[in-house]
């Protein structure tokens, strides 16, 4: 009870303890006549952060607003995500597509990794073609230009973006202070449901955020995720049906149990064989 009431008096005296704070604590403190500790020391350094003072002032909004205004174009940032065979691709060459009909220029950055359907041209999984930069990193698309020539350019698409991991900085540059339209489709998660490359990392700066699915190839229900159908364990395997199949939630758990199982006979019979 001592213990108790010099809390009380310590917490009447403490002038930044405001006495609308909710105190759960001491409601079930004062029930139980076992309980006791040191009031001074757990409220010597009380964990309440008043807000500071705003550092926009009338004055410093106004030099905002200029700063903002010196900009002559307002960029954007649009992801588009999903699994494999979602139609990712054909969806930001649409709006690639629909862009350039508006007389706005554009250009297509795709990854060099991904040479599935050559290298200077992007082609979706319905046939749609379209010229592109095939590049290693995106660092290098602005010296493929004249300065006169990229100050030109009013929209970038990028496919297969989880191959690139300069992504972020690149976009951030694109949208923020070069004024570009960056529409970015990729990969969200790998065949194991992990984040892939650095699609995720850009959604904080991304003006919109679309996720796409597919058909579950077992079931015909809405797919979320990839299921790699071979065993191959490395995070980048390029392929198609081949190789990956879009599947439900119930199909993706199911198979990832089913390949795991074949992995371990496979393992077993190599083992015997030698
Ligand atoms: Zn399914």
């Amino acid at each position: 009870m001592l213990a108790i009431s010099r809390m009380k008096a310590f917490i009447s005296s403490a002038p930044h303890v405001s006495k609308t704070t909710p105190f759960a604590l001491l409601s079930s403190a004062s029930s139980s006549k076992s309980f006791s500790f040191s009031p001074p020391t757990l409220f010597q350094k009380p964990n309440i952060f008043l807000p500071k003072r705003s550092i926009f002032s009338p004055q410093n909004v106004r030099c905002l607003q200029m700063e903002a205004e010196s900009h002559q174009r307002s960029g954007e940032i649009h992801v588009i995500v999903g699994p494999m065979f979602a139609g990712k691709t054909t969806t930001l060459l649409r709006k690639v597509q629909s862009e350039r009909g508006n007389g706005r220029n554009v250009a297509i950055i795709k990854s060099i990794k991904d040479t599935r359907y050559g290298l200077d041209s992007i082609v979706t999984h319905d046939g749609v073609k379209l010229p592109c930069w095939p590049l290693k990193d995106l660092s290098s698309f602005k010296q493929k230009f004249t300065p006169e020539a990229y100050d030109k350019l009013d929209v970038i698409g990028i496919d297969e973006a989880q191959f690139f991991e300069d992504l972020y900085d690149f976009c951030s540059e694109a949208a923020d202070h070069d004024g570009k339209k960056v529409i970015v489709a990729g990969l969200d998660g790998d065949y194991l449901r992990r984040s892939f490359g650095s699609v995720l990392d850009i959604i904080p700066l991304a003006d919109s955020v679309t996720k796409l699915t597919a058909r579950c190839e077992l079931c015909g229900k809405r797919a979320f995720f990839t299921l790699r159908k071979t065993e191959e364990l490395q995070t980048e395997l390029i392929g198609g049906p081949d190789v990956y199949m879009p599947v439900c939630r119930q199909h993706y758990v199911g198979g990832q149990v089913a390949i795991e199982a074949a992995r371990v006979v496979l393992e077993s019979q190599v083992q015997c064989a030698s």
